[in-house]
């Protein structure tokens, strides 16, 4: 499944990793009540059972070089089975993954980069360079604590610490390939990247993941956050530059195919599909 469009002068194209199935919502986002969180999912037309979510991967095409930002989950399927359709999406589009240039990643959860390598532990994308925080690959290298963490650990030691050599560490502000910026937003892991494209498109990540909810309650702790607090702040400073600035967002995560922009609706936020 792929979904083609422009951001600016660059060629854009979604293409699906497949949807996840998770817990219902109350697991996942704290704080809030659960009768207003099932609420939120109803009226957005979601089943409160589960939460269901996409993995829009962008590929951009841009001076000649494709850019792919994240990769999905891979051959595993540890939220249903559904997912790890990235390379048939690729495939439907007409794009070769051998000819991708470079993989840009926001974090290093499964559901990002897992796809990065097949299951008979060959890259998927021989030829592309890596891009992504030095803070992250530093987290998940440095034997995080937390046990829940273990699987993560050992996802990125199989996906990204065998092609270290072709890892390149981007930072806060830096315009690291042409027309693209990176953005750190700290919370949901610790280096945690959006990205900003010509200045009025944002790759968000997972900063606001779920569509209605990461906007109707933007100060829910996610069970998913390294450090939920700084999420929540991340997340609040976020979608209000988003909003003020007028900036169209792709959402990783959000109803296919992930396009939108933030409005303000008083202290918390709506995200408006379609770009
Ligand atoms: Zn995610």
């Amino acid at each position: 499944m792929f979904h083609r469009f422009k951001i600016g002068a660059m060629d854009a194209t979604i293409v699906s990793d497949g949807p996840l199935t998770l817990p219902a919502a109350p697991r996942i986002f704290k704080g809030p009540d659960a009768n207003a969180l099932n609420a939120a999912v109803s009226a957005a037309g979601q089943d409160t059972a589960h939460v269901r979510i996409e993995q829009n991967c962008l590929l951009l095409e841009t001076e000649g070089r494709k850019i792919l930002f994240d990769n999905g989950l891979g051959s595993e399927q540890l939220y249903g089975p559904d997912s790890g359709r990235l390379l048939t999406s690729l495939g439907e589009a007409g794009i070769d993954p051998a000819g991708i240039d470079a993989l840009v990643l926001t974090h290093g959860h499964s559901d990002h980069c897992w796809g990065t390598m097949g299951a008979d532990g060959t890259p998927n994308f021989p030829n592309a360079t890596i891009y992504m925080a030095r803070e992250e690959l530093d987290f998940w290298e440095s034997d995080p604590p937390a046990e829940r963490l273990e699987r993560s650990v050992a996802g990125v030691a199989r996906h990204l610490l065998p092609l270290r050599e072709r890892i390149v560490f981007v930072r806060d502000g830096e315009e690291f390939l042409p027309g693209v910026q990176a953005l750190l937003t700290p919370g949901h892991t610790p280096g945690h990247m959006a990205y900003l494209f010509a200045g009025n498109w944002c790759l968000t990540g997972d900063v606001a993941f779920h569509d209605p909810l990461s906007y109707a309650f933007p100060e829910a702790r996610s069970a998913f956050d390294t450090d939920r607090e700084q999420g929540v702040e991340t997340r609040k400073r976020l979608l209000g530059r988003l909003a003020d600035e007028h900036i169209a967002v792709v959402g990783y995560h959000h109803p296919w195919p992930g396009l939108g922009r933030v409005e303000r609706t008083g202290r918390t936020f709506r995200f408006l599909t379609g770009a």
